[in-house]
């Protein structure tokens, strides 16, 4: 048997550290194994999911010289890579189980669902889809299809029992079926979700390990009773630990820069970043901290995968990234900070800002000190202004994080309409309202367009340094209470405002 692994990032937004790290033990395992690497873009959320997206991520992995042996890019045997073009074979499969009776149709509104969900909590049972139209004649079926009707395909779940399966870490699992909702495996746009799709390309693509993140393991007695009805075997299971905040929650942007995006642009170099992921769970049998895939590949074994949640640190990082800046040689180290900042993407990006305000080539550096490097030292005084008291300075700059934190989009004109709504809300001058993000991002009180700056820094650069304004200017816990409950209202304010407008 050939070991082939895969990993099947969602492209929603930015390319994410996790993604990298599940990457990395799909490669070393693969590898290890002298198996394949498969890379599959899962991209069935039709509103959230897009190309430049899945082109970020690409990037990113191959920054991190992670490469894959099959992909949207590469093509493959088993391709398309790409869930969006593989919709026929989704429905083939669905008409399947539906003709096995191992799926139905299903008619219910959304209202219907909710009022369900309602009465379900309410009677404290899980909320769950409770299979009323699993009873429908076929006729009536047919009949309702034929009409119009709105609908998707759920599957069966056996009522009682329990699904038994081994993860290759944790040894024997069961959940019980009362605990599994009649998921829906057609939506009504007749993409398939996740559950259908992923069942079918691992069994196509003949994957025979599945490795990813713990958040998963729930998901497998759906799975797996896919598998029984297609009468296929199921891919051995190796979920992995989930990668925490230093507080031990779950690795978020809101706590953490998490773009690789991010930490390529504040230079890391990708070597560093890869070593570290590589220690996360995980240790070389003679624990030397400094070690690259390959080395890993040879020795590789689950067993020394170890399942306490691995703390991504950043200091830590950083300290082995200086490791291995001090151990480049000198004309390395040049051509690292050639490719780190001064590329030619980048240059391509700063020409348009700079070429206007300068008269000498030395006036260049000084204006993008900000966007290349750290910005100079916050001081609570940088933030005073005549038109603002210290209390709006720190509503605009909470208020601005949480939108940002929630944007899927990060251009220009999104990152303008959202100062303009708050703007709007608090019955500010626009540019009153953008004086203190100014300081925030640039550190200093004039400096190149605002807005421009920001897409220069990408999301995670801004919305950590509009954290760390906030931590400058010192929020006590009574005023965050004060502002989360301000930022609801806001949100409420911007919903109607939005209805209004439609
Ligand atoms: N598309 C899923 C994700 O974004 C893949 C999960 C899996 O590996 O099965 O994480």
């Amino acid at each position: 048997m050939t070991v082939r692994t895969r990993i099947a990032p969602s492209p929603t937004g930015d390319p994410h550290v996790g993604t990298a790290y599940v990457a990395l033990f799909n490669w070393v395992f693969a590898r290890s194994q002298g198996g394949k690497f498969i890379l599959r873009s899962e991209d069935t959320d039709v509103e959230r999911s897009s190309l430049q997206s899945e082109q970020m991520i690409l990037q990113a992995l191959r920054w991190l010289d992670i490469s894959w042996d099959e992909g949207p890019d590469v093509g493959g045997d088993y391709g398309p890579y790409r869930q969006s073009e593989r919709l026929e074979i989704y429905h083939e499969h669905a008409s399947r189980l539906l003709d096995d009776g191992n799926a139905f149709y299903c008619f219910c509104t959304p209202e219907r669902l909710d009022e369900l969900r309602i009465a379900q909590r309410a009677a404290g049972e899980n909320p769950g889809y409770d299979g009323l139209c699993r009873d429908l004649t076929a006729d009536e079926v047919t009949r309702r299809i034929e009409a119009g009707e709105t609908h998707v395909i759920r599957m069966n779940v056996p009522e009682e029992g329990v699904c038994r399966f081994t993860d290759e870490l944790r040894g024997d699992i069961e959940i019980p079926y009362s605990q599994i909702d009649m998921q829906v495996l057609v939506k009504s746009d007749g993409y398939p979700t996740y559950h259908l799709a992923v069942v079918v390309d691992d069994h196509l693509m003949k994957i025979t390990h599945i490795l990813r993140g713990e958040e998963w393991i729930n998901s497998v007695p759906k799975h797996k009773l896919l598998f029984d009805y297609f009468g296929w075997d199921m891919p051995a299971m190796v979920h992995l630990p989930l990668l925490r905040n230093p507080d031990q929650s779950k690795l978020s942007k809101r706590k953490n820069p998490t773009s690789i995006n991010y930490y390529r642009n504040v230079g890391y170099l990708p070597e560093a970043l890869l070593n570290y992921l590589g220690t996360m769970g995980w240790s070389m049998p003679d624990e030397r901290e400094i070690f690259n895939k390959g080395d890993m590949a040879e020795v590789f074994d689950f067993k020394r995968i170890s399942l306490g949640g691995p703390i991504f640190d950043l200091e830590k990082l950083s300290w082995l990234n200086g490791q291995y800046l001090r151990a480049l040689d000198a004309e390395s180290f040049m051509d690292r900070i050639q490719s780190w900042a001064m590329n030619r993407d980048n240059l391509q990006r700063l020409v348009p800002l700079v070429q206007e305000r300068t008269e000498r080539l030395a006036d260049i550096l000084p204006q993008v000190d900000y966007l290349l490097g750290d910005r100079r030292d916050l001081t609570p005084a940088k933030f005073d202004h005549k038109k603002l008291n210290a209390e709006q300075v720190v509503q605009i700059i909470d208020h601005l994080s949480r939108s940002f934190d929630e944007l899927r989009a990060w251009e220009g004109d999104v990152l303008y309409e959202c100062c303009q709504n708050l703007a709007d809300h608090l019955g500010l001058k626009f540019r009153d309202v953008l004086a203190p993000v100014f300081v925030a991002i640039s550190g200093r009180t004039v400096a190149l367009p605002l807005f421009d700056s920001m897409v220069f820094l990408g999301s995670d650069i801004t919305r950590v340094r509009l954290r760390e304004a906030l931590a400058v200017l010192g929020v006590s816990g009574k005023q965050r209470k004060r502002h989360e409950k301000s930022y609801r209202a806001y949100q409420v304010w911007l919903r109607d405002r939005v209805n209004d407008v439609s």
